[in-house]
């Protein structure tokens, strides 16, 4: 008999990663391809399909892929869509799911956001598996978020519930390319913190290394880097992100009521710089019935979170 495999998706604006996963969690293999390569959608998902059938054929047809689970920008649950994603160059509404049916007639297929798909990676084979109530945060370039309450992720009226990033935290704030201003992950995210910086450098005059470095060269990286040597710019940099992220966690807290929220991603492996900051200040602001109850944790998923995301998503839709 063959074993039954989940096929996870993750389409990101550059490359687009998958990978076959077992029900309990093990990567068997894995491939990915340039999104940005291709113009036309039909010219990629014929590139992609063939390089399934060549994982399929490495494993020597053992598998048999049960469900396909995908991850992508402006993924609509409901239609099996991807609808304006700007950082796509397939523009207006494609019908990826269905699309799909073309190279694998029998596989039923599943699409939601990469934030909702990392919650529900976090829900099946991470830290979230004994919970019902909890938020995602995933900082990358920008900020995404998935919610799950009493045990199911949250996708609202229209599928795109859970867009944390673009609530608004400074009135007349930083422009985001959401085309509003003052968006959370303006300053909560890769670009936000290199943006920080650049004011904490016009704002005191601390001497530091980070002024030798241009914008374009200058990284989210590079100034974790500096804070753990104590640099002040950098310290006063993740103070204020965190500060940020604290209170609009206190927000987010009350109309959920989560057990956990968790961090993924780039920033959230600066550990104590990031999570100190912003645990202070969620408990400062939160409504005294929730303080000191919330935890923020770190993200149990490794780094091929959203393709394990995506096909968690397959799994838990097959279940159902
Ligand atoms: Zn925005």
């Amino acid at each position: 008999m063959k074993k039954e495999i989940a096929l996870g998706i993750d389409i990101g604006g550059t490359n687009t990663a998958f990978g076959l996963v077992d029900r309990e969690g093990n990567y068997l293999a894995g491939a990915s391809i340039a999104t940005d390569k291709h113009a036309d959608i039909n010219d990629y998902l014929k590139e992609m399909s063939a390089e399934i059938e060549k994982l399929n054929a490495f494993l020597k047809g053992q598998f048999e892929i049960l469900g396909i689970g995908i991850g992508a920008p402006n993924a609509n649950y409901y239609k099996g869509t991807i609808e304006n994603a700007v950082n796509l160059r397939w523009k207006g509404v494609i019908p990826f799911c269905n699309m799909l049916k073309a190279y694998f007639p029998d596989i039923p297929s599943f699409i939601t956001n990469d934030a909702n798909a990392a919650a529900i990676g976090e829900m099946v084979y991470g830290g979230a598996k004994d919970m019902k109530d909890f938020v995602m945060v995933t900082l990358g370039t920008g900020l995404g978020s998935g919610f799950v309450a009493n045990g199911k992720l949250i996708y609202g009226h229209d599928s795109f519930a859970g867009e944390l990033g673009h609530i608004n935290v400074e009135p007349h704030g930083r422009q985001c390319n959401c085309g509003l201003q003052g968006c959370l992950e303006t300053y909560v995210s890769a670009t936000g913190v290199k943006r920080t910086v650049f004011e904490m450098m016009s704002r005191y005059n601390d001497p530091s290394p980070l002024r030798d470095i241009s914008f374009n060269e200058m990284s989210a990286k590079k100034v974790s880097e500096l804070a753990e040597q104590n640099d002040k710019i950098a310290l006063k940099t993740f103070a204020f992100t965190g500060e940020l992220l604290g209170k609009a966690l206190a927000n987010t807290v009350a109309i959920t009521s989560p057990e956990a929220v968790f961090l993924f991603g780039g920033l959230a492996k600066s550990g104590r710089l990031i999570f100190d900051p912003t645990k202070e200040a969620l408990d400062k602001n939160v409504l005294s019935t929730f303080a000191g109850k919330v935890k923020l944790l770190p993200s149990q998923l490794s780094d091929n979170a959203a393709v394990y995301g995506a096909a968690a998503l397959a799994w838990n839709e097959l279940k159902k």
